[in-house]
């Protein structure tokens, strides 16, 4: 593609993308398409000859637009919503475009230390201390994974170089969660060799919090065991119902049993940036390690997920394997080379988001937008608390409500009436207004309402109150 080419393709795509960035809206939030539609409507093999970019983009909106979840979408209310905010769009097109290889600080002295910049701003916004030092990848997932392997790292002798198999100088080890916590901690023992059996779920009270003396109870019953606890893994807003767990009583067991202790904030974590909700995070600043998912709720495209530890020499010391073609001078200077601090040899620009974002919209323009969905998702949950043929489920602590339709005029039994739930649901999707997920508590089939999404305005979740109570109203009449 010559430069002209790419000036006429370019700007036209960035027309394209501005009228999507504010108008997704126009397509249903969930596509209307069957498993293999894309597949079957696309050849099976490459071209050989070059095809020309508008053919190309042709075939995208024909074939791959109509069969897009539209996560943009302001009625997005499933999992936890997202945004691709228009600053953070711009940072990864030009990050595309540099295609930075931040592996060692001479490969790229500009990523390598944006990095450390935007996430030492993000830590200071969230009220963190210094001693956090900070480091991007791409999940929570594995984030929580390097934390794990800096658990597994610290505590057993050798682990590095001796691995955990067929040695009989180490029992069996342990790492703790809530019953609500989530399943990348469940994906992170197993990657560590530790086996899912080497993950003991505590279990959570009528708030879904973790109950901290079922936690100290449990470490000393595997202790007894000879089981040695590695890891506790603290959430501050479960995927489920984001509820908290009570960190602070759970920081005290780490300190005295000396256990590592992982806050796993990867929703919620953003909200320490408001003064009034600091409290959800006391006792956090205790912890060995920490993510947050600016990926989630900080209007950061997928993907960028930030990890912060207090012992980043664990990490390192878990992670770091300087080949010779590697080597550098300024390495031996301490400068900080990323490679260093996790899996991956090569990694993305992904700083440059997050410095875009965080300049672009302002600490107090995020604060309002963050309080702006906390006050929406209070606002459906009144309208829920009203209705006689609904009721909630959960506390609402941020801005997820969980709930489900129970008709006051049916009697139906306990799985009857998640069969009615999960029919509203679907129901409710295939609007294309509004897209819904579900979960399960205390055994039953629930609804959340997740708010999340930078454009999702009253008007939007008024709709998916309408929907909610007309399909309700129609399904019970049937
Ligand atoms: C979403 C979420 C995760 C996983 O996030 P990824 O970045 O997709 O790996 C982990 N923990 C919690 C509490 C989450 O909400």
């Amino acid at each position: 593609m010559d430069p002209s080419e790419f000036r006429r393709h370019g700007h036209a795509l960035v027309e394209w993308i501005a009228e999507y960035l504010s108008g997704a809206e126009r397509y249903p939030v969930l596509p209307r398409v069957e498993p293999g539609d894309v597949r079957d409507a696309l050849p099976d093999s490459a071209p050989e000859e070059g095809e020309p970019f508008d053919r190309i983009f042709a075939d995208f909106e024909r074939v791959l637009l109509p069969a897009l979840t539209h996560w943009n979408h302001p009625g997005f209310f499933a999992y936890f919503a997202t945004s691709a905010s228009a600053s953070g769009v711009l940072a990864e097109f030009l990050s595309a475009a540099l295609n930075q290889q931040a592996m060692l600080w001479r490969t790229s002295p500009a990523a390598t230390e944006l990095e450390e910049v935007s996430l030492a701003w993000l830590r200071r916004l969230m009220g963190l201390p210094d001693a956090f030092e900070g480091v991007i990848y791409d999940t929570a997932s594995i984030a929580s994974l390097h934390a794990l392997a800096a658990a597994r790292e610290a505590e057993v002798p050798d682990v590095r170089e001796k691995g955990l198999a067929g040695r009989d100088d180490v029992g069996r080890l342990r790492v703790y969660c809530s019953e609500h916590a989530h399943s990348s901690i469940d994906k992170a023992v197993l990657m560590l060799g530790l086996g899912h059996s080497s993950l003991r779920r505590i279990p959570a009270d009528d708030a879904f919090s973790m109950r901290a003396g079922e936690l100290r109870a449990a470490l000393d019953d595997d202790r007894g065991a000879r089981i040695t606890p590695i890891a506790v893994v603290a959430t501050i807003g479960t995927t489920s119902t984001t509820s908290v767990d009570p960190v602070r009583e759970i920081a005290d067991i780490c300190r005295d049993e000396r256990v590592w202790l992982h806050v796993d904030a990867a929703y919620a974590g953003v909200t320490a940036m408001i003064p009034e909700y600091r409290a959800h995070f006391t006792g956090w600043e205790r912890a060995d390690s920490i993510v947050v998912n600016p990926h989630k709720w900080l209007f950061t495209p997928f993907d960028l997920s930030a990890f912060y530890c207090r012992r980043m020499d664990v990490v390192r010391q878990a992670f770091s394997l300087v080949p010779e073609y590697l080597r550098t001078a300024e390495g031996s200077r301490g400068v900080r080379n990323l490679m260093d601090t996790g899996v991956q040899l090569g990694r993305r620009f992904r700083s440059l988001k997050l410095w875009m974002i965080l300049r672009h919209f302002g600490a107090e323009r995020i604060r309002g937008v963050l309080r702006e969905h906390i006050r929406l998702a209070h606002g459906f949950a009144a309208w829920v608390d009203a209705h006689p043929d609904f009721e909630r489920v959960a506390p609402v602590p941020f801005s997820v409500v969980c709930f489900r339709a129970k008709p006051r005029d049916l009697t139906l039994t306990a799985s009857e009436l998640d069969a009615f739930n999960e029919r509203l649901m679907e129901a409710v999707n295939a609007s294309g207004d509004v897209f819904l997920s579900h979960t399960r508590l205390n055994g039953m089939l629930v609804l959340r309402l997740a708010i999340g999404h930078l454009r999702t305005t009253a008007q939007h979740t008024a709709r998916a109150w309408e929907l909610l109570c007309a399909h309700t109203a129609e399904l019970a009449r049937h």
